[in-house]
């Protein structure tokens, strides 16, 4: 059910998130993202934040600032910092497009890529919590972009060096289609494997218990695992050196700015040569990638093997959000 009352047009939407300051936007059929959920065994679609208003999800994107994809180092501060400022003006950015839209009689929701669920008797928050809505296949059902070999969205314009966030609504406006081919040169590439300091990087998915690892490095489980021990600690001494040191003040900053808790590594963003602004602004910087070894090397080329096959990983199911691979 459309709930507006007022005639919208896709256009006059994307004009509106352009004008709030998106860098890119594009809007996914609510229905498409029903009937193909990332994980049908663990699907997480609209309908499960909203009965009514998510017949239309409007994705959109902010580019990340290129000097920090420079820095090589993955836990730079100031990649962690900068990021967290990008994710509030985000979400500033789609709360006042809700305001505008509900301003044309059509209820809408902001949904971050960060959301997840944090009641229910299925939480474990040792380990890998998925998000409420996956943005990265959003923003491929809105025609933004494919997924690369982790997952990672990958955007013609800014290749994977953007933040997400979505309005959810049921404005009757047209929907973007999703690109075919996959914009991800495969294991012959392999950069974003070759960076990972977590080796989390598989054959067109993620181990993301390891990625978490260093993507939150002050999140929860660090912050949990931290207190465990400090609570643990016999000696009063040694306990107050602990709360004085240099791994305590790291989470008190990030619990205060979310810089490390909302934000962290990104280094598969920033090596990934995909994206009109790899050349211009990034890959000066980055052609040397110290993380990588012979066994990574070895690794590739057996994906790039098993890539030939018909059964390989990115022929089946996930080829919607992977696009179509080079013969
Ligand atoms: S975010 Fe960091 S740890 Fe996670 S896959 Fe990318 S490079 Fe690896
Ligand atoms: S770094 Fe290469 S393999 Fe990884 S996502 Fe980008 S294009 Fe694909």
């Amino acid at each position: 059910m459309n709930a507006s009352n007022t005639p919208l047009t896709a256009a006059e939407i994307k004009d509106k998130a352009r004008e709030l300051g998106a860098h890119l936007v594009g809007i996914a059929d609510g229905a498409q993202m029903e009937l193909y959920p990332p994980d049908p065994d663990d699907p997480r679609r609209p309908s499960d934040i909203t009965e009514r208003d998510g017949n239309r999800v409007i994705v959109m994107g902010y580019h990340i600032n290129s000097a920090t994809s420079r820095l090589p180092a993955w836990n730079h501060q100031h990649k962690f910092y900068n990021d967290e400022l990008t994710l509030t003006a985000l979400e500033e950015m789609a709360l006042n497009l809700v305001f505008w839209l509900e301003s044309r009689d059509c209820p809408a929701i902001v949904i971050p890529a960060n959301m997840v669920n944090t009641d229910g008797p299925d939480i474990d928050p040792t380990h890998h919590q998925k998000p409420v809505l996956s943005l990265d296949h959003a923003a491929v059902e809105a025609g933004l972009g494919t997924l690369g070999l982790n997952q990672q969205i990958l955007t013609p314009e800014f290749g994977p060096r953007v933040k997400l966030i979505s309005v959810l609504c049921s404005a009757d406006v047209e929907a973007d289609q999703p690109i075919s081919e996959a914009l991800c040169q495969g294991p012959e590439c392999g950069r974003c494997l070759q960076a990972c300091p977590a080796d989390a990087v598989g054959h067109w998915q993620r181990d993301w218990d390891a990625c978490d690892k260093y993507r939150v490095p002050y999140g929860f489980v660090p912050t949990m695992e931290f207190l465990e021990k400090l609570l643990s600690e016999q000696d009063l001494g040694t306990k107050v050196s602990m709360l004085r040191s240099g791994e305590s003040y790291q989470l008190w900053t990030g619990i205060m700015r979310g810089a490390g808790v909302i934000t962290g590594c990104r280094r598969c963003h920033d090596v990934c040569p995909v994206g009109a602004d790899y050349e211009t602004m990034i890959g000066d910087a980055l052609k040397e990638i110290a993380e990588n070894s012979a066994a990574k090397t070895e690794r590739l080329a057996e994906m790039a093997a098993a890539s030939l096959l018909a059964d390989s990983p990115g022929k089946g199911y996930q080829s919607r959000w992977i696009g179509k691979l080079p013969a």
